[in-house]
């Protein structure tokens, strides 16, 4: 709640619990690339953390089943990015005072302005192959264009052939 008070007062907009992405990722942003988790540190088994301490009793079950959660988060997260998607993980005990909740969602808006610039800087790239590919394409129609009206004049080709070559192309019947 706090980071998604924090990031709509920052002016972003998203989606919550988005069911099409693989693990239900909490927040999504999608002109910025990015999905957000925000992890309990004792289900997601947050590595190093006082707040993820097994309880004494039926260790090996709590113990198996945190491990059953650690490999499932890290196989979103694979998923994720061969999608395309930065996944940013926010822990609990990162946003449990509001001054490291302050700071956490500090550092979480930088990190969404980086991935937002990289997005941007990526569909750029895209448009501009897009738009290169579109010209080559025309100035070969031309080349084609032109070779093929070089054909006609020189050599005395029967109109039927011409008809019939329209959904193919002069050039491919002519052996150069
Ligand atoms: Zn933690």
């Amino acid at each position: 709640m706090a980071v998604r008070k924090g990031l709509f007062a920052a002016g972003f907009r998203y989606r919550l619990n988005v069911r099409a992405l693989p693990g239900t990722p909490d927040i999504v942003l999608k002109k910025y690339n990015t999905v957000i988790f925000v992890n309990g540190c004792f289900w997601h088994g947050h590595s190093g953390c006082r707040h993820f301490v097994l309880p004494q009793t039926n260790m090996q079950f709590w113990q198996d089943k945190i491990e059953r959660n650690i490999r499932r988060d890290a196989a979103v997260k694979t998923r994720l990015e061969a999608l395309g998607w930065k996944v940013i993980v926010l822990w609990e005990c990162e946003l449990n005072t509001s001054a490291r909740r302050a700071g956490t969602i500090g550092r979480l808006l930088e990190a969404l302005k980086d991935n937002e610039a990289e997005y941007r800087a990526e569909q750029g790239r895209r448009i501009a192959m897009k738009a290169l590919r579109r010209r080559e394409n025309e100035e070969k129609k031309k080349r084609q264009g032109s070779l093929e009206a070089e054909i006609l004049s020189r050599y005395d080709i029967p109109r039927k052939i011409v008809l019939d070559s329209e959904n193919s192309s002069l050039t491919d019947l002519c052996d150069f």
